[in-house]
């Protein structure tokens, strides 16, 4: 069974093209701004479309995580025990990901991460996490 993966939305893709480029992508808003992540046509703040994609240092720090120990049979079934987290990055936006390449019982909120990429197809590379 395969992962489930992504939707490319056209708004979004210049995030997952620099994703496959090993880049991080949030968008800023030019009217109040403000950063933003996920990628939006609109800002969440203000409601202005002017927004524009800038490129972000990928580190962070965790912001809350989950260890998942089991799931029921699916495509993610293998993949336990893995890392669902929320981290914060330093420009300020919050983005789920998984944390990868760490002992979980090693973790804790406030754990400064770096991004790193894994390449699930051709199309979707998943900026995911791990410690920095
Ligand atoms: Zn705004």
């Amino acid at each position: 069974m395969s992962r489930p993966l992504p939707r490319v939305d056209a708004w979004a893709r210049p995030y997952w093209e620099a994703a496959r480029d090993r880049r991080l992508l949030i968008q800023r808003c030019e009217t109040c701004g403000r950063n933003i992540f996920y990628p939006r046509l609109e800002c969440p703040h203000c409601g202005s479309h002017q927004l524009a994609w800038v490129e972000a240092t990928g580190r962070g720090s965790i912001y809350s995580f989950s260890v998942v120990r089991s799931y029921a049979p699916s495509s993610f079934a293998d993949l336990v025990p893995f890392v669902i987290a929320i981290v914060e990055l330093e420009e300020g936006v919050r983005m789920m990901a998984n944390v990868i390449d760490c002992d979980p019982e090693g973790l804790r909120c406030d754990l400064p991460v770096a991004v790193t990429y894994e390449t699930i197809t051709e199309e979707v590379t998943l900026p995911q996490f791990r410690p920095a």
